[in-house]
């Protein structure tokens, strides 16, 4: 048996590999350079383009782009009319931000828990979790795979919740044949260079809602109109505009707006390069001893954004940070998505304790993120492989 590279044999390749990484290429780095050598490098036309592109491109009726995945759920909770006193459920298996938004606009944090296979947020625990006060339901598509949307839309219906996708990582997957956007009554997008399309920073909300598309677009710029239907005094002129509301600037760049419309031409490009990529892991993985792999639900065609090798420690002689570094001395990078919201001290301090959701809890013990971007090839797929091969053989119980 050969020996890990941390227990004193060989590494598996010298080159480091991390888990993810943006693919730009040339047609990218004009769109930028023309948009620099434009009018504008805000509120320009780039905007409406890419606005326009990402309802072409999901059937959503309105698009808001926005700074980052983040100010895009801020806008989502506050045009939800999320405020004080309203709860709002969402998975603890997610990037902060998908909860930090409730407490953004006063509101309180409710974690329910994952389903244990397939990670993403279980709508029986939803249903346990909704009182008189549950105002919105954001529903994260873990890794790209979508949550069981029909039932979450079901139940947010029947208690006159509004419904948020957090689609940061889903861009380009179905759900029942449809795209990742049309789904929820609203739908966010992040677009970090980790993500599967990248601005550089950037995010957007998609709607078929008039009423809350009006809402977004006041949150994303100060609270500031020049439509006549929305100003309360009448038009002092040319120059003349309001605040009608309390918004903030969170608009996006023409500069990533032009990279981005850019790099969604090659969105079907990316999304079947990252779909060979986890078909060929998952086939690699089903015959290890020692190794889960993530269930996919039948109604989700999926375009991965994170790949998670789970170890069944039931099975395996080492624990989870020791296999992570053991990974790290062969040359693969790994990481760890995500950490429960809830340990965070943040939270801590505001009363959420460990214990509130089994699996999740669980699933954290046992997971690390493989590496999986557009760029990663064959070859470099190959070593992932068999480090995770050469490791779980060794570590064996
Ligand atoms: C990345 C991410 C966000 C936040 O997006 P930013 O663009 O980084 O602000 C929100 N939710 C999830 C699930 C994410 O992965």
């Amino acid at each position: 048996m050969e020996k890990p590279a941390i227990e004193g044999g060989s590494p598996i390749r010298e080159k480091k590999l991390y888990y993810g990484h943006q693919f730009l290429d040339e047609k990218d780095y004009e769109a930028v350079e023309k948009v620099l050598r434009s009018d504008y490098l805000t509120c320009g036309p780039k905007i409406g383009e890419l606005e326009e592109k990402l309802c072409k491109l999901t059937g959503a009726k309105h698009a808001v782009v926005c700074s980052n995945g983040t100010a895009a759920l801020h806008i989502a909770a506050m045009a939800a009319g999320l405020g004080q006193g309203d709860e709002l459920i969402t998975t603890p298996i997610t990037f902060a931000a998908s909860a930090n938004c409730a407490l953004y606009v006063g509101a309180k944090p409710v974690f329910a828990d994952i389903d244990p296979e397939t990670y993403n947020i279980d709508p029986e625990s939803v249903k346990a979790h909704i009182t008189d006060r549950t105002k919105v339901i954001v529903g994260v598509d873990y890794t790209g795979q979508a949550c069981k949307w029909d039932e979450l839309i079901a139940i947010a219906k029947e208690h006159g919740i509004t419904t948020i996708e957090d689609a940061a990582h889903s861009i380009g997957t179905l759900y029942k044949g449809r795209e990742v956007g049309t789904l929820a009554d609203m739908t966010t997008f992040s677009f970090h260079p980790v993500k599967t399309v990248t601005g550089g920073e950037g995010g957007a909300v998609l709607t078929d809602s008039d009423e809350l598309h009006k809402k977004l677009l006041l949150y994303r710029s100060h609270g500031i109109t020049r439509d006549e239907e929305l100003m309360e005094a009448p038009s002092d002129g040319p120059w003349y505009y309001e605040q009608v509301d309390l918004g903030y600037n969170y608009r996006m760049t023409d500069i990533q707006a032009g990279l981005l419309i850019s790099q969604l031409d090659k969105l079907e490009m990316f999304k079947s390069r990252r779909k060979e990529l986890v078909k060929r892991y998952d086939e690699a993985f089903k015959g290890i001893d020692g190794i889960i792999v993530q269930k996919e639900i039948k109604e989700s065609d999926t375009c991965r954004h994170l790949y998670i090798l789970r170890l069944d420690l039931k099975k395996l002689k080492v624990d989870r940070r020791r296999f992570f570094d053991a990974m790290g001395a062969e040359g693969i990078c790994c990481n760890v998505h995500y950490i429960p919201v809830y340990y965070f001290p943040h939270y801590k301090r505001l009363g959420y304790k460990k214990g509130l959701c089994p699996n999740a809890e669980a699933l954290y013990e046992e997971i690390l993120s493989l590496p999986l971007y557009y760029g990663l090839s064959d070859d470099e797929q190959s070593d992932v492989i068999a480090a995770v091969k050469k490791l779980t053989e060794y570590y064996h119980g």
